[in-house]
């Protein structure tokens, strides 16, 4: 068991395991095995087929009157169609976006900045937010909103009472994230919804880390809902925002009206195709998925706390996604776990890529209740739908060996 480099990979494209990114020799000898997939996924080769033609030949802008620029404009209305068909909306719904955290802007800044027009400068969210969230609701407070950040339990999961508690007179919008990126914990967004909408209330939810990895049913959800393509088999610099009809938002990208005014700039026509390819693709069969996932994902997170002294799972057994594994050691350094696993040739995460790098302890982590030692002894793994049982095994043997 060795590793090979990137590249490597590029040689097996199209075969089973480059897809979903377990990179494996010619010789059959060496392999690496990408259990990163909430950092990012590897483009699916039915994605990447899907784009090819707007790169070579419908290179036109959408915008264009002569047949190239219609065929161009075609494909991203197509590409609307499909994603609306999926998540269950109308096309018009839709509006294409650089990805997440452009979504997350949109939607927030967006809608509260319209609302303080009509005096409403409240905004709910909660302390474990991806940064996206947290920071544009920090850049409204110094436009002069009043923000409350509701805690976590020691789960990770925030409560409708919570949320209901918080609501006052004020309350212009409540965004609360469907799937922890780093915890994989799923919130009751459904209720969160529900009492948003008995209390007149805009809903936004980052569902980054749930489109494609659990059912989504739009009208029980929110009224705006972020989703971007890299997590989830499509390029990076690609997403959407989904728009309830009749919710109304301030752009924050000025230009040329593209996006029904809302997000203006020439769209990025071959990620757009891919995306509502990778939509398709990804929402296909998630009851199987789930299932078969959800028992990899238990037998490695068994494996890994039955055989590390002290070590805890960040984040409820249950209510959680399909294909997240957070745990803490003690003594130990994050850090220094993820090199170590990098030699055994497996690609993990601690605390969140965004965070990597900093010494600082995971937000999220400090949020549940987790000790700086714990936090900072902390192992994210987000394995692919392909991962066999062999290779969840292997996982466990090197993570308990880097430990110990
Ligand atoms: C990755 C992620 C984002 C940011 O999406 P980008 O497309 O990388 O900008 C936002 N929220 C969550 C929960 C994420 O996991």
């Amino acid at each position: 068991m060795g590793t090979i480099n990137y590249m490597g990979g590029q040689l097996l494209r199209g075969t089973k395991n480059y897809i979903q990114g377990v990179y494996v020799g010619k010789d059959n000898s060496m392999r690496y095995i990408y259990a990163d997939n909430a950092a990012t996924t590897a483009v699916s080769e039915s994605v990447i087929a899907a784009m090819m033609p707007y790169f070579r030949e419908e290179y036109g802008n959408p915008s264009s009157v002569y047949h190239l620029g219609r065929n161009a404009g075609s494909a991203v209305e197509n590409a609307r169609a499909k994603i609306a068909e999926v998540m269950g909306c109308l096309p018009k719904e839709i509006y294409f976006t650089s990805g997440g955290t452009e979504s997350d802007n949109l939607a927030i800044k967006g809608a509260a900045r319209l609302k303080a027009r009509q005096g409403k400068r409240h905004i709910i969210t909660t302390v474990f937010e991806h940064p996206a969230v947290l920071k544009s609701c920090k850049a409204l407070e110094n436009e002069g909103f009043f923000v409350t950040y509701l805690p976590v339990d020691e789960r990770g999961i925030v409560t409708v009472e919570q949320v209901s508690k918080a609501v006052c007179g004020d309350t212009a919008l409540v965004t609360v994230m469907y799937v922890n990126n780093e915890i994989g914990t799923i919130q009751p967004i459904e209720e969160i919804a529900e009492v948003c909408r008995e209390k007149g209330i805009l809903f936004h939810t980052d569902a980054v880390q749930a489109v494609g990895n659990i059912p989504i049913n739009l009208h029980e959800t929110a009224q705006m809902l972020s989703c971007s393509g890299h997590k989830l088999h499509a390029p990076k610099g690609i997403g959407f925002l989904y728009l309830s009809t009749g919710v109304e938002i301030q752009p924050v990208i000025s230009g040329g009206g593209q996006e029904r005014g809302i997000r203006s700039g020439t769209p990025n026509v071959p990620a757009i195709v891919g995306l509502a390819q990778a939509v398709e693709d990804s929402c296909k069969n998630i009851p199987e998925k789930t299932a078969r996932l959800t028992a990899v994902r238990d037998r490695i997170i068994r494996g890994i706390l039955e055989n590390t002294k002290g070590s805890c799972l960040n984040g409820d057994s249950r209510l959680r996604v399909c294909n997240n594994i957070n745990i803490s050691f003690p003594g130990v350094s994050g850090e220094m776990l993820l090199l170590l696993l990098d030699k055994m040739g497996i690609c993990a995460s601690s605390g969140s890529a965004c965070a990597a790098g900093s010494l600082d302890p995971s937000h999220v982590l400090l949020a549940m209740g987790r000790s700086r030692e714990m936090a900072k002894g902390s192992l994210r793994l987000t394995v692919g739908e392909d991962i066999t049982d062999e290779e969840a095994d292997y996982i466990v043997k090197s993570v308990v060996k880097a430990v110990s």
